[in-house]
């Protein structure tokens, strides 16, 4: 034996949370056969791609079939065509330059906000809310930012903002120096948000502490409220002190088609360890040309038809019936006296368990009398435990026939 391992992947937690879940629906179903279990804890999209995404998507594979239209490798940073469409249509209406070297387009914002840790020190300190998506915090252990692990399952080097109830889901700004701090907003799993002035007192704090926001906007396209910024870049300075992710995947239901963006500022900048500054657009730049060969040629063309007025209308229409569901129920539960959070912005529903329950009490409870599957909340952390996640992927019908059978059981 001589070869080693990356010591670093020991201090991984085995996630085992939709395991779990799928487990005790197994042995529910076996159980009893007869019932017919919804299945509230989706976390994907589940409406087929818009007619207008397909059509373009068709078309620039039939262009593939040919000679005079056959493309080879693209840039790596993706094409100008869609950088171009990016900026027009997500950032131009919102006042925010961007410029197409700051456009990095990917197969997904799951892989940058796992690799954007590559272009930044080991001796950063990382700063999380709780409860997290994981990507955020698995990628910076296998890098070795963790520490060690602690008795509650949490790890020493991270910071770990608490979310809950007490604080409305305001994170509060770290009381130690944090150099990379992850926002999630909309939030998975919370599905609450920040507003326009509890978003900038995070970019003030980044100034004033030289730390690099991460703003993954991954739930963009589901803000309904005003004042809630849509890019962290509407906060005046933010191109300063963020790095945003946006990704088709639950915008345009590209979970699994493949496309995402990422922006890096040409402002920002990081320290050499002889204290040189250095462009992180630089950077990613360098990082991206060298791992990455750039998202296929029909999927950003799939992806620049999101764009279009037609596809517009249809990416629209489906998020809205989304949104209608994740209203039906916000009402459901409210009617139940229970404590809903979310689902305003986000297909996301979290709901305070009654009587401080645990999660997985109250997800044994749904599972077991109304035949509901959720997600248990202390999967993402900590502070997740006391609550469960709903989503509103699932369709209208099971939706209002979910809130009918929680409505029939006693809490
Ligand atoms: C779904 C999701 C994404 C999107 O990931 P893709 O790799 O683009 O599909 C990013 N961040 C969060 C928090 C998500 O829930």
């Amino acid at each position: 034996m001589s070869v080693t391992i990356n010591d670093n992947y020991l201090l991984l937690q085995d996630n085992y949370l939709f395991v779990d879940v799928a487990r005790k629906l197994e042995n529910f179903q076996n159980e009893n056969p007869d019932k017919n279990v919804i299945k509230m804890g989706i976390g994907d999209v589940t409406k087929p791609l818009p007619k207008t995404v397909v059509e373009a998507f068709k078309k620039a594979v039939d262009e593939m079939g040919e000679a005079n239209s056959f493309r080879g490798y693209g840039p790596e940073q993706g094409y100008s065509f869609l950088a171009e469409s990016i900026i027009k249509n997500d950032f131009k209406p919102r006042d925010v330059n961007i410029n197409t070297d700051e456009v990095f387009i990917s197969d997904g914002a799951k892989c940058d906000t796992g690799n954007i840790q590559e272009i930044f020190g080991l001796n950063n300190k990382i700063c999380v809310s709780d409860p997290v998506y994981p990507v955020y915090v698995d990628t910076n252990l296998m890098a070795g930012r963790g520490g060690s692990i602690t008795e509650n399952g949490t790890y020493s080097s991270i910071t770990y903002m608490s979310c809950t109830e007490k604080n409305n889901f305001i994170p509060e700004l770290p009381k130690k120096s944090v150099d990379l701090i992850y926002l999630c907003l909309p939030n998975n799993p919370t599905g609450t948000t920040l507003n326009k002035d509890q978003l900038t007192k995070f970019v003030e704090f980044a100034k004033k502490n030289n730390s690099i926001i991460l703003f993954d906007a991954a739930y963009e396209s589901f803000i309904r409220e005003d004042d809630v910024p849509h890019s962290i870049y509407e906060i005046d300075g933010a191109k300063e002190v963020a790095i945003e992710f946006r990704s088709f995947s639950k915008t345009a239901g590209f979970t699994g088609t493949r496309c995402a963006y990422t922006i890096v500022p040409k402002e920002l900048y990081g320290l050499s360890s002889d204290g040189k500054k250095v462009s992180l657009n630089k950077l990613w730049n360098r990082r991206q040309t060298t791992k990455f060969n750039g998202v296929s040629y029909p999927v950003q063309k799939a992806a620049e038809a999101t764009y279009s007025p037609k596809g517009k209308k249809e990416i629209q229409e489906n998020i809205d019936y989304y949104m209608e569901n994740a209203k039906i129920i916000r009402k459901g539960l409210s009617d139940l006296c229970l404590n809903v959070y979310g689902g305003v912005n986000s297909p996301y529903i979290w709901v305070k368990t009654p009587k401080n329950m645990k999660s997985w009490d109250f997800f044994d409870l749904l599972l077991n009398e109304a035949n509901i599957v959720g997600t248990p909340g202390s999967g993402f952390g900590l502070s997740g435990e006391g609550y469960l996640r709903l989503t509103a992927f699932n369709t209208l019908e099971n939706t209002k026939e979910a809130m009918d059978r929680m409505s029939k059981i006693k809490l």
